[in-house]
């Protein structure tokens, strides 16, 4: 008999964090690669948070705490939503848990099973398709356009529905284009899943990093009916720097986070109760440092923008949320770099680790074939030398 479940044999690791330990690995060795392959911002946790976690952890605040978050970090992440999004929600209605990723897998834990569907379009966040299947669901992958912004038509969600359809995983602003849907987009969307009954899962998780003026707009705040069909993700680690503190919420109907609630109370109960504190600060206190990340990530994005499509053959979204670009480098298959053929993003990947000794996330690992990813959240001279580096080795490549 087979020792390790099928359950656990349908998914693979996830690839972002593969390349990142590639390029780590060729650095320790020496190498210099400039590494675009992180998913996290470089920017420090603001000083205020980190006080407020040395304060929590001084007072003692180290025990057990209510499995869904302390009564003050929920009021704070109802205010929050309440503020930003113009969500009304009481504390039945939240849960903390140990970042994004594990809200999201508590939500794919008590609504999927076997025989579901659930639509994701693509390019997708890599862990929304495995999360899927370790809950014995069936994710079904919709792509999406870069002449839309890789934003998902109406249309095409409409198409894609089944009697079987449980859900749909919406992620705006996107990893890995940085694309971000309207509030008009938004409200077609809406119309269908609310014709059809269905409940979409809302990963808010870049929602404050935005630029030229877009607004972030919560599906759940378009009408009284999307509100109780959508679990609002959300978390601390991209906007507040505070990836390595791991801490994420979610927001929906009672009877479903009080499911996920039971879940998490019987496998990981309370996040990291300093951590809880250091996220009340965080979510309430100042947020003026964020105007100034936000013009630094945006100057980093026209810089690459501009470079990429300098490059003969690519093309490249300029996106409008997020810190990540996703070029299309679809031009370079068939052709031969050091005598092999590029033939996938893969390909392209490797050759541009080893040859440039540059590391981007090749767009297969996110459903979408044909482009790559970069994530600018590394210094600007860091940028210009990979940029430097990726055009001169793409033009070696005939
Ligand atoms: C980073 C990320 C998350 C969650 O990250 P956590 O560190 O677990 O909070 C969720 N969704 C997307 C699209 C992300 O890029």
């Amino acid at each position: 008999m087979a020792r390790l479940t099928q359950r656990v044999q349908r998914i693979k690791p996830s690839p972002t964090l593969a390349i990142d330990s590639k390029a780590k690995q060729l650095m320790a060795q020496g190498v210099k690669v400039i590494n675009f392959g992180a998913g996290e911002p470089d920017f420090d946790t603001p000083e205020p948070v980190k006080e407020a976690a040395i304060k929590a952890l001084k007072a003692g605040k180290t025990k057990y705490t209510p499995v869904g978050g302390i009564p003050e970090l929920k009021t704070a992440i109802i205010n929050k939503l309440q503020r930003d999004n113009g969500l009304t929600y009481i504390p039945e209605e939240i849960l903390v848990s140990c970042g994004g990723k594990h809200a999201l897998y508590n939500i794919a834990q008590v609504l999927f099973e076997a025989g579901d569907e659930v639509i994701i379009p693509a390019p997708f966040w890599v862990s929304y398709p495995d999360q899927v299947l370790l809950n014995d669901a069936t994710p079904v992958v919709v792509p999406t356009q870069e002449k839309d912004g890789f934003c998902l038509q109406p249309e095409d969600l409409e198409r894609a529905i089944t009697p079987k359809t449980k859900a749909f995983i919406l992620n705006s602003p996107s990893n890995p284009t940085g694309g971000a849907y309207s509030k008009e987009a938004l409200a077609q969307l809406a119309q269908v899943l609310e014709k059809h009954n269905l409940l979409c899962i809302s990963d808010e998780i870049y929602e404050k990093i935005i630029y030229d003026g877009f607004e972030h707009v919560s599906i759940a705040a378009l009408s009284p009916r999307m509100r109780e069909l959508t679990l609002v993700v959300n978390g601390a680690s991209k906007v507040y720097s505070m990836t390595g503190w791991r801490m994420g919420y979610s927001a929906g109907p009672k009877d479903i986070i009080a499911a996920m609630t039971k879940v998490q109370g019987q496998v990981t109960t309370n996040i990291n109760s300093i951590t809880q504190w250091a996220a009340v600060e965080a979510l309430s206190g100042p947020q003026d440092f964020l105007k100034d990340w936000v013009a630094e990530f945006k100057k980093r994005r026209d810089f690459i923008v501009d470079r990429f499509r300098a490059i003969p053959g690519v093309t490249c979204f300029k996106p409008q949320g997020a810190f990540y670009v996703f070029p299309n480098i679809r031009a370079y298959f068939g052709k031969k770099a050091n005598g092999k053929t590029i033939e996938t993003s893969d390909d392209l990947a490797n050759y541009l680790l080893e040859q440039g000794q540059v590391a981007v996330v090749a767009g297969s690992g996110f459903g979408a074939e044909g482009y790559v990813r970069l994530s600018y959240a590394t210094s600007m001279a860091n940028i210009e030398e990979g940029m430097t580096r990726i055009a001169q080795t793409l033009s070696q490549v005939k």
